[in-house]
């Protein structure tokens, strides 16, 4: 744990909580946003529809069992805003939080049934260590308490920051993302039924990438779902 992580902490604990989203205090009966703003929610409801936008994503490219996002990342909404805050700007504990809600909304159809292994996507040491955390293991850590199935955060390393640029051509961006994660416990990952967590689906590249090389590692001897917290409705549109 490092110095800004446990100062954080010790923050959380001296100064009463107020709603990430409108600012005002909580009250006892609200969870981490007021009752209010947990109205405001987009959600996307595709953990009900099983062959979904999101699936489709990785039709051809590696077998997925299921994939959703908890709601649309779409601007001027602050639930946009507190993926931004727990990324930037210090504020991980909103992650848990939402990962705990992720897990109970997904709950309605059973998305993690079966599922034996929750791995969030490894971020490179190096923007780790500046960051101080990775968001995604908070996200998971959420999903863990609520759902009791384990995570782990070591079976899998992130060998560069940077995505794929999309003004690459096609076999280029293959090549650049095909080499972005390293498996370096596959004897973890055999046979088990995986859920990937990420904060944000976008163009899906690297969640699409992950799950292909822990596909070739396991020698297509595993089952992947995609759990993520949002998903741009553009992206997915296009
Ligand atoms: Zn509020």
């Amino acid at each position: 744990m490092n110095l800004r992580y446990l100062l954080q902490s010790i923050a959380q604990l001296l100064f009463p909580p107020s709603c990430p989203i409108c600012g005002k205090s909580l009250l006892e009966i609200d969870s981490f946003v007021c009752l209010k703003c947990s109205t405001t929610i987009p959600f996307t409801h595709l953990w009900r529809v099983e062959d979904n936008v999101m699936k489709e994503k990785f039709c051809g490219l590696v077998p997925i069992e299921r994939a959703a996002a908890l709601f649309w990342f779409s601007s001027g909404s602050g639930w946009r805003d507190i993926i931004h805050d727990f990324k930037y700007n210090n504020h991980w504990y909103y992650a848990e939080n939402i990962g705990r809600l992720l897990a109970k909304e997904f709950a309605e159809s059973n998305f993690f049934d079966g599922i034996d292994l929750i791995i969030p996507v490894p971020l490179h040491w190096s923007r780790r260590l500046s960051r101080g955390y990775n968001q995604s293991e908070h996200l998971a850590a959420g999903i863990s308490h609520v759902t009791g199935i384990p995570c782990n955060f070591r079976a899998i390393s992130r060998n560069r920051n940077n995505p794929p640029q999309a003004r690459r051509k096609f076999y280029q961006r293959w090549e650049n993302i095909s080499t972005l994660f390293t498996i370096t416990h596959p004897e973890k990952l055999v046979g088990r039924h995986i859920v990937l967590i990420d904060d944000v689906f976008t163009s899906g590249a690297t969640l699409i990438s992950l799950a292909h090389t822990i596909h070739t590692a396991c020698n297509g001897n595993v089952k992947i779902s995609v759990a993520t917290l949002a998903a741009s409705r553009h992206m997915i549109d296009g």
